[in-house]
């Protein structure tokens, strides 16, 4: 059975505004999702927390305190993002790293399993659970650990470019690049961390546009409308 880690940013959630939840993006992304699962294909989540919070910014307060606000950030994103998913009548499931007392579960690879295959939509919220990481190396990790097939990176550009398209008319758009080359050019797909460790692990990623039509359905079929990213 195909098993994909769907990864939205935190901006993602926000639609035009840029902060907080935007209920019809969000809802959008979760008619989409029940689709494909009516097809068999499990779905696991992963969510920033740039629509709260960025560890990095703040420089008033400790770093470690301060990627702590951004975990239960994205731990705030999962929940609403379940809870919008549930009204749409699929059946979810948020665990975390670390305890979040009753409102989450603890993450188990085992449960997690067990969960997707029922075709429960499980959320994997809080990142890695430490400090100087991201969701980037999040979902890298919890994608090798769940043994996924492929990542699904959906972002405002709509795949990889050779240079930033929002600076550089002439950015060109690849199709298909080797995860050596996102590595070696630093492409910007995820962050370095993240990267290396797909590299080193063989994940293969597919970058597409979160706003393109059906997009998230799209490639969760393997349909590729943005870039390949190949290991
Ligand atoms: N974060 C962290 N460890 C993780 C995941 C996230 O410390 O494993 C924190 C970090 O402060 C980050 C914030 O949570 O800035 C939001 O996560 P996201 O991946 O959206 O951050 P971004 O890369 O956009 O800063």
């Amino acid at each position: 059975m195909r098993r994909v880690l769907l990864k939205l940013s935190g901006e993602a959630l926000a639609g035009e505004k840029k902060t907080g939840f935007d209920e019809e993006t969000v809802t959008r992304v979760a008619v989409q999702v029940k689709e494909i699962l009516a097809e068999g294909i499990q779905v696991a989540i992963v969510i920033g927390g740039g629509n709260f919070w960025r560890g990095r910014t703040s420089h008033a307060i400790d770093r470690t305190k301060a990627d702590q606000i951004g975990m239960l950030a994205t731990v705030m994103n999962c929940i609403y993002v379940s809870e919008i998913f549930r009204s749409q009548g699929m059946r979810t499931n948020v665990m975390t790293p670390f305890a979040v007392g009753a409102f989450t579960e603890l993450f188990s690879k085992d449960r997690a399993v067990e969960l997707l295959e029922q075709g429960e939509v499980v959320f994997f919220a809080g990142g890695t659970g430490h400090p100087y990481f991201s969701t980037d190396t999040g979902v890298v990790l919890r994608a090798i650990e769940m043994e996924a097939d492929e990542i699904l990176l959906a972002k405002a550009v709509d795949g990889v470019y050779d240079s930033d398209p929002k600076t550089n008319p002439d950015a060109r758009k690849y199709d298909s690049v080797s995860i050596d080359e996102v590595v070696e050019k630093q492409l910007g797909v995820v962050d370095g961390a993240a990267a290396v460790m797909a590299k080193e692990n063989r994940m293969p990623m597919l970058v597409f546009g979160l706003n393109g039509e059906n997009s998230i359905a799209k490639a969760a079929r393997g349909v590729v409308s943005g870039t390949r990213v190949t290991v």
